[in-house]
């Protein structure tokens, strides 16, 4: 192979020996598993809100956003739950810029992978020990996510993932809810399809073993818009939509029918202000229809504490490296407004 194989990094059993979660934290991740799965099964009707920045860049900037995000979820408990994003791993559309804490635990330093293990495993840790959150990561490499199972309430599959199969299976074998994003195209059948393969089980290689899982009953879908043959980001959360997803459910034989609809990316066009207007919108329609009430079981934001994104380098406290968030005030007032709603 034309690569160096620079570096044996250590496997996810000697990593969590090294930063051990405690009895205390393990007792917090369960129940909030348990009180996901009430909301996603329909036994609650609290509605689900994946909260946070595009990319946790920073681990004071992160702490920080979610130790105040407690505060808001606190008063708001008996009609949200609430699940902060720390994403410690970005997919990016040409493979360049910033990949993430795993890759660059300092943004403005080249990579190192084992560096950033370690400080993704402090920082879901601190997180939990900190403000009582387990939290939402993405799975952008299905083998890593040892190194955080036991620490995580929430995983997503991205949109330029959800098609693989190493995903799909993977996601099969997962103890936590995972959403499954629409792809890029659009195309809700290669969501759909993610999800029934991620509710059954299957046999297939897991980092150097022949593994079998035994389905995630709750895979479900996200919705995050698309981009058209033009490339123009193409919304899919309107009324229309949700109905029509609601439809493609009813055709398949699924477990836990559910939709998170995500506010940013493709649907907001990354007009990052926008998302306060499409979660309106949502929890609207979510009032006008049932079915669309069942179905949308929550929101996902891109938040942070400033406003909008910087590039790299600017090192403005709390601001996005990546997609651009909404800042703090503007997102604790949005809080509200959606549990009103609910
Ligand atoms: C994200 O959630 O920041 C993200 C990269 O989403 P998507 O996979 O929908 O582009
Ligand atoms: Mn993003």
């Amino acid at each position: 192979m034309n690569m160096n194989f620079e570096r044996k990094l250590a496997i996810p059993m000697e990593v969590k020996e090294m930063y051990p979660v405690s009895a205390k934290l393990t007792a917090i991740v369960e129940k909030r598993a348990s009180e996901l799965n009430d909301v996603l099964s329909g036994k609650s009707d609290r509605f689900i809100l994946i909260i946070g920045p595009c990319s946790a860049d920073n681990e004071d900037s992160v702490i920080d956003y979610i130790s105040r995000l407690r505060r808001v979820a606190d008063k708001v408990s008996d009609k949200l739950f609430i699940i902060p994003r720390i994403y410690t791993n970005k997919p990016r559309t040409t493979g360049d810029g910033y990949k993430g804490m795993l890759h660059q635990p300092d943004p403005n330093n080249k990579p190192d992978l084992f560096k950033g293990i370690v400080a993704i495993r402090e920082l879901h840790m601190r997180a939990l020990s900190e403000t009582g959150f387990s939290c939402a990561d993405e799975m952008l490499y299905p083998e890593n996510h040892k190194y955080l199972d036991d620490l995580l309430c929430y995983v997503a599959v991205g949109a330029r993932s959800v098609e693989d199969q190493q995903h799909r299976l993977t996601a099969s074998g997962l103890e936590v809810p995972v959403g499954m994003k629409n792809p890029t195209s659009g195309d809700l059948e290669v969501m759909m399809n993610a999800i029934f393969a991620a509710q059954h089980g299957h046999t297939f290689i897991y980092r150097g073993w022949q593994a079998h899982s035994f389905g995630n009953p709750f895979a479900h879908a996200i919705l995050r818009g698309y981009v058209n043959k033009h490339g123009q980001s193409q919304p899919n959360y309107h009324y229309e939509d949700l109905v029509r997803l609601c439809d493609l459910y009813a055709q398949k034989q699924l477990e836990n029918p559910a939709a998170i609809v995500d506010c940013n990316h493709a649907n907001s066009g990354k007009r990052y202000l926008e998302q306060i207007r499409i979660a309106k919108e949502v929890m609207g329609n979510r009032k006008y229809n049932p079915d669309v009430r069942r179905l949308v079981k929550g929101l996902m934001i891109e938040s942070y504490i400033e406003d909008g994104c910087q590039k790299v380098g600017e090192g403005i406290y709390g601001k996005s490296i990546t997609d651009p968030c909404l800042g703090w005030e503007k997102s604790e007032r949005l809080i509200y407004e959606i549990a009103e709603y609910v």
